[in-house]
C-alpha cells in the first residue's frame, strides 16, 4: 500500500497538522491501494501563506522565465507518463491504455496548448490608436484555491495550475480525496521542474474540510472548480462572504440529435462518446435524441453497441470499459437506471454487475429508449455508462428538447446537410456543440451555459480566467 500522508508546501513535503488517514480505494478490486491525509484549516492557512507570500515575486518574474519553467514542466510530465498512468488507473479505474493514452494524454496536450498559447500572451495593450497612452494591463488575479474532481484527473489538473502559474499567479491544488495519487505525482513534477518554493502547493481533503476552508479564505482571490453542480452552488455560497471570483466547471446532460441524414456511423460513435471513461465525463452526449423515421433502426444499433461492449479489468491491455469510481456511483447508477426502467424500454444492459465480474464497482452498458425528455433519466445526470433515447419529429422540437436541460455544456450534431448543422449549432445552448463527431482543436474554450458553470479554460481563455483587467490612462511607456 502506498503511503502518501504528506504535502506539498511551500516547496516541501511535510506532515499534517493533525493525523487524519483516509484509504484510497481501487475500484477495479475493491481493495485499499494507498493511504492519504485530509487536511485541517492549519494546513490550508500554511499552504495558502506560502501561496501569498511566493505571489509578489513570482507575478513580477519576466515572461521568458515562467515560460521555461513550463517547458520544464512539460518535459518532466512526458517523463512521468508511465507512473501517472498507472496512478490514475489504481485511483479512479481507467483501463490502462485509456489512462496512458487519453488521460495523460489530456494533461500533456493542456501543458503544451498553454505553452503555446503563452508564447503569444500579451499582457498590455493600447487598443486605441486615437488615444495611445490608454492601456489594458492583464494582471495575475492573486492566491488561486484549485478543486478538483476524480474523472479526469490530470486534463482537470493542468487546465487549471498550469494558465494560473503561466500568467503569474500562486496556487494551492485540493484534489478529490478519491482520486489524488496522479495529483501527488504532478506535485512532484512541479518540484522537479524548479518552480520556486511557495507559487505551487498540494493540500489533500475533503470538500467540507479543505474545500471549504479555500472557498472561504480571506487570502484566496480566487477559486477555479471543476466537480458537480451540487458542490460547485456551496463554494460560491461560501466564497461570497469574501467576493471572490469563483469560476465552475459542472455537470452535463449533452443532447446527441441525430437527423434521419446522419452518416452511417453516427448512432455507434454517439454511444460510444457515451460509455466513453465508463460514462464519467462532463461533456458525454447522454440523451441520444434520433429523428422518428430512423428511430427504429437506430436503437437496435445502439443496443447492438452496447451488447458488444467489453468490460473488464482495468491492469489488461485493451478498449475495455472499466469500473466507475466508488461504491457511491455505483450504488446512485444502480438506482437511476432502476428507475430509467420504470420509466422507458430497457434495450441493453440493466442492473448489477456484467455476467463475468464478481467484485469492484462494474456497471453493464446500459441503454434505454423510448424515453420523454420530463422523466428522471433524461433529466438527471447519471455519469455512468448509460444511454438514454428519444425521438423526435421536427428540427425545432429537436433543439427545444436539447434545451430543454439545467445543463448547458457541450451538445452533439449527426446530419450530411452543412446548413441544418449551422442552424441547429447557432440555436443550442451550451458552451460546446461537436457536429458529426469532429473533435476540438487543441486549446479550443471548454465550459458551459446555465447550470453547467461559467468561465472558460483552454487557450487564451484560460490564460485570461486567471488575471484581472486594469485600465490605466496617461501611460507613455
Ligand atoms: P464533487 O463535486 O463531489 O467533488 C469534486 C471536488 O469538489 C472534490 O475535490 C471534492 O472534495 C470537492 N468538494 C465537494 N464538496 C465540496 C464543498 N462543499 N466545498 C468545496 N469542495 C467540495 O464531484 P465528483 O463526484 O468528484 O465529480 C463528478 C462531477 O463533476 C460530475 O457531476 C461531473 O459532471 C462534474 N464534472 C464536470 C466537469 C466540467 O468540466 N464541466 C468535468 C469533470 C467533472
Amino acid at each position: 500500500m502506498l503511503d502518501k500522508r504528506k504535502f506539498y508546501i511551500n516547496g516541501a513535503w511535510v506532515s499534517p497538522a493533525k493525523t487524519n488517514d483516509c484509504n484510497v480505494i481501487n475500484p477495479a478490486t475493491e481493495e485499499v491501494c494507498a493511504v492519504i491525509s485530509l487536511g485541517d484549516k492549519a494546513d490550508t492557512d500554511a499552504a495558502v501563506l506560502g501561496a501569498s507570500a511566493a505571489f509578489d515575486s513570482w507575478s513580477e518574474t519576466p515572461h521568458a522565465e515562467r515560460l521555461e519553467l513550463l517547458k520544464n514542466l512539460y518535459s518532466e510530465y512526458k517523463k512521468r507518463s508511465a507512473d501517472m498512468a498507472l496512478a490514475i488507473s489504481m485511483e479512479m479505474g481507467a483501463p490502462i491504455d485509456l489512462a496512458s493514452t487519453a488521460q495523460f494524454g489530456s494533461g500533456l496536450g493542456h501543458i503544451k496548448g498553454f505553452i503555446k498559447a503563452f508564447e503569444n500572451y500579451e499582457a498590455e495593450s493600447a487598443p486605441w490608436p486615437d488615444s495611445p497612452n490608454e492601456r489594458l494591463i492583464r494582471e495575475p488575479i492573486g492566491v488561486c484555491g484549485m478543486i478538483t474532481p476524480w474523472n479526469w484527473p490530470m486534463n482537470q489538473v493542468t487546465l487549471k495550475v498550469v494558465p494560473a502559474l503561466a500568467v503569474g499567479c500562486t496556487v494551492v491544488l485540493k484534489p478529490s480525496e478519491i482520486a489524488p495519487l496522479s495529483s501527488y505525482i504532478f506535485a512532484e513534477i512541479v518540484d522537479a521542474a524548479g518552480f520556486p518554493k511557495g507559487v505551487f502547493n498540494l493540500v489533500n481533503g475533503d470538500g467540507p474540510g479543505v474545500g471549504s476552508q479555500l472557498s472561504s479564505h480571506p487570502d484566496v482571490d480566487m477559486i477555479s472548480f471543476t466537480g458537480s453542480t451540487r458542490a460547485g452552488r456551496l463554494i460560491t455560497i461560501a466564497a461570497a462572504e469574501t467576493v471572490k471570483r469563483v469560476t465552475l466547471e459542472l455537470g452535463g446532460k449533452g443532447a446527441n440529435i441525430i437527423f434521419a441524414d446522419a452518416d452511417e456511423k453516427a448512432v455507434k460513435r454517439g454511444v460510444m462518446q457515451c460509455f466513453g471513461n465508463t460514462g464519467q465525463s462532463c461533456n458525454s452526449p447522454t440523451r441520444m435524441l434520433v429523428e422518428r423515421s430512423y428511430y427504429d433502426e437506430a436503437v437496435e444499433i445502439a443496443a447492438a453497441t452496447a451488447d458488444a461492449m467489453q468490460v473488464g479489468d482495468p491492469s489488461q491491455n485493451g478498449r475495455h470499459m472499466g469500473p466507475v469510481v466508488s461504491k457511491a456511483q455505483y450504488d446512485k447508477i444502480q438506482g437511476l437506471i432502476e428507475i430509467g426502467m420504470a420509466e422507458g424500454r430497457l434495450v441493453a444492459g440493466g442492473l448489477g454487475r456484467p455476467e463475468n465480474m464478481n467484485r469492484g464497482y462494474f456497471v453493464r452498458p446500459t441503454v434505454i429508449a423510448d424515453v420523454t425528455n420530463d422523466m428522471t433519466i433524461a433529466r438527471e445526470e447519471v455519469f455512468g455508462p448509460v444511454l438514454t433515447m428519444i425521438p423526435f419529429d421536427t428540427e425545432a422540437e429537436a433543439i427545444k428538447i436539447a434545451n430543454d436541460t439545467v445543463y448547458g455544456l457541450t451538445n452533439y450534431i449527426q446530419t450530411q446537410d452543412p446548413a441544418k448543422a449551422g442552424r441547429v449549432a447557432r440555436k443550442l445552448r451550451s458552451g460546446m456543440v461537436r457536429v458529426n463527431g469532429l473533435d476540438a482543436k487543441q486549446a479550443a474554450p471548454f465550459g458551459g451555459y446555465k447550470q453547467s458553470g461559467n468561465g472558460r479554460e483552454g487557450g487564451i481563455w484560460g490564460l485570461e480566467d486567471f488575471t484581472e483587467l486594469k485600465h490605466s490612462t496617461g501611460l507613455s511607456d
